[in-house]
C-alpha cells in the first residue's frame, strides 16, 4: 500500500478523518480512500447547504461547525484533515492552521497528497466560438480536431492508474465540447468501473442524448453561461439562449431521477451585460431548477493572447470585443496576477493529455505549436512528461508577468454581491 494511504488508514482508526471539498477533487480522493478501506467521518464544505447533507453517502458538514468544536478535544482524537481542493489549498491551510490545527499532525495538504492531477481531454472540437475563447479566432483546422476513442482512454486510464495511485478523478476536457463524443457514457463507465470519477463541462448547446450521459454517472457536470437572452448569444458566440435553455431545464429534470448526487455547477461569467437584471433572473431560474450558481469574473480564456498582449502583440479581434465587455478589465486582471506572481504555479501539477494523446506543456495554452512535450503520452513516463514541463521556455516567459496566476486571479475575486446589484 502507498505511504501516505497506510497513514491515514491508521490515522482513521482513531480520529475522524474529514474531507474538506466536496466537489470533483474531493470526491476523487473519497473514492481513492473507501477504495481502500479507510473509514471517513464525511466531507467540510462551505456550501454544505446546498448540498443536501450528504454526498457519496457520507455525511457534509459546514468547516466551522468541526473547527469550533476543538476545545478540549484532546490531541489524539482531534479530527484529521485532508484538503481537497487545488485553487484554495493555500487559504484553506492558513485556516486550518488559525483553528489551531497543523500540518502533518492534523491535515494534510492536496499537493502532497496527490502531486500530479489529469486533465483528459476526449474531444478536440467544439461547437461553439465563445468571443473570450482561442477557438473563436483560431481555424478550426489548427490541429485541434478530432476524438479519443475509447479503447485509446482505457490505455491512457492504465497508465495513469499505474503512474499515480491517488487518482480518483478526471477532467474530461479542456478546449473541447465533451458531449459531442458519441461514446463519453462508455468513457465514463468505464473509468468509474476503475474507481475513478468523471468531470465533464458542456455548453449545453448540442442536441444529444443527455439521458444517456447523466445515466452513465458523470460525477460532476459544470455548465458554461454567460447572461440572459441576446447577451448570452453574444458572448457565448454561435451559442442559441432557447436551446440552451431548453437543455438546462431538461438536465436538471434527469438529474433528480438518474444522479441526484451528481454535482452541477452553473459556471457564469460576468461581464457587463451580464450583471444586475441578468444575474438576477439566471440566479431565480438556478433557484427554481435547484442549480449551484457559481458567478465568476469573466476573463479571457487563452492565456496565448494574453501572453502575446503582454509581450506587445494586439490581441485577435475576438479576444479584443470580449476584452470591451469584461466586468474586471484585462488590466485590473494582470495587475492582480502580478501581485501573486510570488505564488508558485500549481497548473504545472496537472498533466494534459490531447484527444490525441499529445501532452500539453501548459493545459492554459490553447497553441499546439511550443506547446507540446510529448507526442503521446502513452509512450513516455510521467517523470520524464513532468521534468521537460520543469524545464520549459513557455514557463519563463509565462512567470516574468505573473500569468501562472491570472486565472487563479479572477477565480479569487468575489465582485459577486456588487455584480448582483449593478
Ligand atoms: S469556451 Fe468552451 S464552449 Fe466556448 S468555444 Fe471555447 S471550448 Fe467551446
Ligand atoms: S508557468 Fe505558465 S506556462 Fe508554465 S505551467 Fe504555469 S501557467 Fe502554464
Amino acid at each position: 500500500m502507498h505511504g501516505v494511504l497506510a497513514e491515514l488508514r491508521a490515522t482513521a482508526a482513531t480520529r475522524p478523518l474529514w474531507i474538506w471539498g466536496a466537489g470533483n477533487q474531493g470526491r476523487g480522493i473519497c473514492s481513492v480512500l473507501q477504495g481502500h478501506g479507510v473509514p471517513l467521518a464525511g466531507f467540510l464544505d462551505q456550501a454544505a447547504d446546498r448540498l443536501a447533507g450528504r454526498v457519496m453517502g457520507l455525511p457534509v458538514a459546514e468547516p466551522s461547525r468541526v473547527l469550533n468544536a476543538l476545545d478540549g478535544v484532546a490531541s489524539s482524537q482531534r479530527p484529521f484533515v485532508v484538503i481537497a481542493s487545488w485553487f484554495f489549498e493555500a487559504e484553506i491551510a492558513q485556516r486550518l492552521r488559525a483553528a489551531g490545527l497543523g500540518e502533518h499532525d492534523d491535515f494534510i495538504g492536496y499537493s502532497r497528497l496527490k502531486p500530479v492531477d489529469y486533465s483528459v481531454d476526449i474531444v478536440g472540437v467544439c461547437n461553439l466560438k465563445c468571443l473570450a475563447c482561442p477557438r473563436a479566432s483560431r481555424a478550426p483546422s489548427d490541429g485541434k480536431l478530432g476524438m479519443m476513442s475509447l479503447e485509446t482512454f482505457r490505455l491512457v486510464l492504465d497508465k495513469i492508474l499505474a503512474e499515480s495511485p491517488f487518482v480518483g478523478n478526471l477532467q474530461l476536457y479542456q478546449w473541447g465540447e465533451p458531449v459531442l463524443h458519441p461514446q463519453l457514457p462508455e468513457i465514463v463507465e468505464h473509468a468509474r468501473s476503475r474507481g475513478v470519477l468523471c468531470a465533464i463541462s458542456s455548453n449545453l448547446n448540442a442536441d444529444v442524448d443527455y439521458a444517456r450521459i447523466l445515466s452513465a454517472r458523470p460525477e460532476w457536470l459544470r455548465i458554461s453561461t454567460s447572461g440572459w437572452g441576446e447577451g448570452y448569444e453574444m458572448t457565448h458566440a454561435r451559442g442559441r439562449w432557447p436551446r440552451f435553455l431548453e437543455h438546462l431545464r431538461e438536465v436538471a429534470t434527469l438529474r433528480r431521477t438518474l444522479h441526484p448526487e451528481m454535482k452541477i455547477e452553473v459556471y457564469y461569467h460576468l461581464y457587463k451585460h451580464s450583471v444586475g437584471d441578468s444575474l438576477a433572473r439566471f440566479q431565480a431560474l438556478c433557484d427554481e431548477l435547484g442549480l449551484e450558481l457559481h458567478p465568476i469574473p469573466a476573463y479571457l480564456i487563452s492565456l496565448d493572447d494574453v501572453l502575446g498582449y503582454c509581450e506587445g502583440r494586439p490581441l485577435p479581434e475576438p479576444a479584443r470585443q470580449a476584452a470591451e465587455q469584461l466586468l474586471v478589465s484585462l488590466e485590473d486582471g494582470l495587475a492582480a496576477a502580478y501581485r501573486e506572481r510570488h505564488r508558485g504555479c500549481d497548473v504545472l501539477r496537472c498533466v494534459n493529455i490531447n484527444w490525441d494523446t499529445s501532452v500539453s506543456q501548459c493545459m492554459l495554452y490553447y497553441d499546439s505549436v511550443g506547446n507540446t512535450v510529448a507526442p503521446s503520452y502513452l509512450e513516455i513516463p510521467l517523470e520524464r512528461i513532468q521534468a521537460l514541463r520543469h524545464a520549459a521556455d513557455l514557463c519563463r516567459r509565462c512567470t516574468r508577468y505573473g500569468l501562472h496566476q491570472y486565472c487563479a486571479s479572477y477565480a479569487r475575486m468575489e465582485p459577486v454581491s456588487e455584480a448582483a446589484s449593478a
